[in-house]
């Protein structure tokens, strides 16, 4: 089972071009089918959950443990053929067994959830803390959960009320829409001082850069894990008057086992993201579906 996420659709659309014929698709949940030669970490039929991206192993940013920053890493599904296929070949260090009795749809996630999984740890977060989480798609609603379990109170800030009710549903302490009035003034009333402790931003667009600036508290701290293409006009005066610290986040380090463990624990929830589902053979209808506004998660079955 698979799941298609906006880079998928950037690369079936060709508004992000790759090298061409590729299959894209790095979101999955699957069966071993065979194994290579010298493979002993997993065997064939254990159900795993990839993790779709491996690094070179050798270079200085490897060697220090910061394979996600590898200049030389190769993305499944981008750079090389990945899921959107009966089968999919991987190298095994990307295989982390499915926790037993966790269904397929409920580990569908895991990627995308690793990548919040390493924002929120980026932001330190304490019990008891505030937390905005910028953007209402699938990182942000999976970021609110991963705020909720470390014990903070989270207010979700986004463009739309679409995915208000939702949000309410798994966590998020209060909502507020961009054009609900300023921001300033909504994140001091939901802290209760200057802003919040914490955002974290998901939304990858410009605004929601600045947006995350807005909310933070003096001292807070902004972590930015969208990834926006344009420039983004910040007054860094703001950001040193206030001692406001930013931080990039980008994909997972080794957080995938930890995601993994939120899911089978229940303390994120995934499967009410997933709003469609298709067979492989409607893979042109499942890219449509990801397009439309109601959708938040579309699921591919590959098998
Ligand atoms: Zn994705
Ligand atoms: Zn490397």
């Amino acid at each position: 089972m698979a799941g298609l996420c906006g880079t998928d659709y950037g690369i079936w659309s060709g508004e992000r071009a790759v090298g061409y014929p590729l299959v894209p698709g790095h979101e999955f949940v699957g069966h071993v089918a065979a194994v290579g030669l010298g493979v002993s970490r997993v065997r064939v039929d254990d159900r795993v959950v990839i993790e779709p991206n491996y690094s070179c192993g050798a270079c200085p940013l490897c060697r220090e443990g910061n394979r996600n920053l590898c200049l030389a890493r190769t993305a499944v599904g981008i750079d090389v053929d990945g899921c959107f296929a009966e089968v999919a070949r991987v190298p095994e260090r990307c295989c982390w067994p499915a926790p037993a009795g966790v269904a397929d749809e409920d580990l569908l996630m895991t990627e995308p959830l690793a990548v919040v999984v390493r924002a929120v740890a980026r932001a330190t977060v304490r019990a008891g803390e505030s937390a905005a989480v910028v953007g209402g798609g699938t990182l942000g609603l999976l970021a609110l959960q991963v705020l909720r379990g470390r014990g903070a109170h989270v207010l979700l800030v986004s463009r739309s009320s679409r995915r208000f009710p939702l949000a309410r549903e798994l966590g998020a302490a209060a909502t507020h829409a961009v054009a609900d009035g300023p921001l300033a003034s909504a994140a001091a009333t939901f802290s209760g001082r200057e802003g919040v402790d914490v955002v974290i931003e998901t939304a990858g667009t410009p605004e929601a850069v600045s947006h995350a600036l807005t909310l933070v508290r003096p001292g807070g701290r902004v972590v930015l894990t969208g990834l926006p293409h344009e420039p983004t006009s910040v007054t860094f005066f703001s950001v040193v008057r206030r001692e406001v610290t930013i931080a990039g986040s980008m994909i997972y380090q080794d957080e995938f086992p930890e995601a993994m463990q939120l899911v089978a624990s229940g303390t994120v929830r995934t499967r009410q993201l997933v709003t469609h589902r298709f067979g492989l053979d409607a893979i042109g209808e499942a890219f449509a579906a990801h397009r439309r506004p109601e959708s938040i998660k579309v699921a591919v079955l590959t098998a």
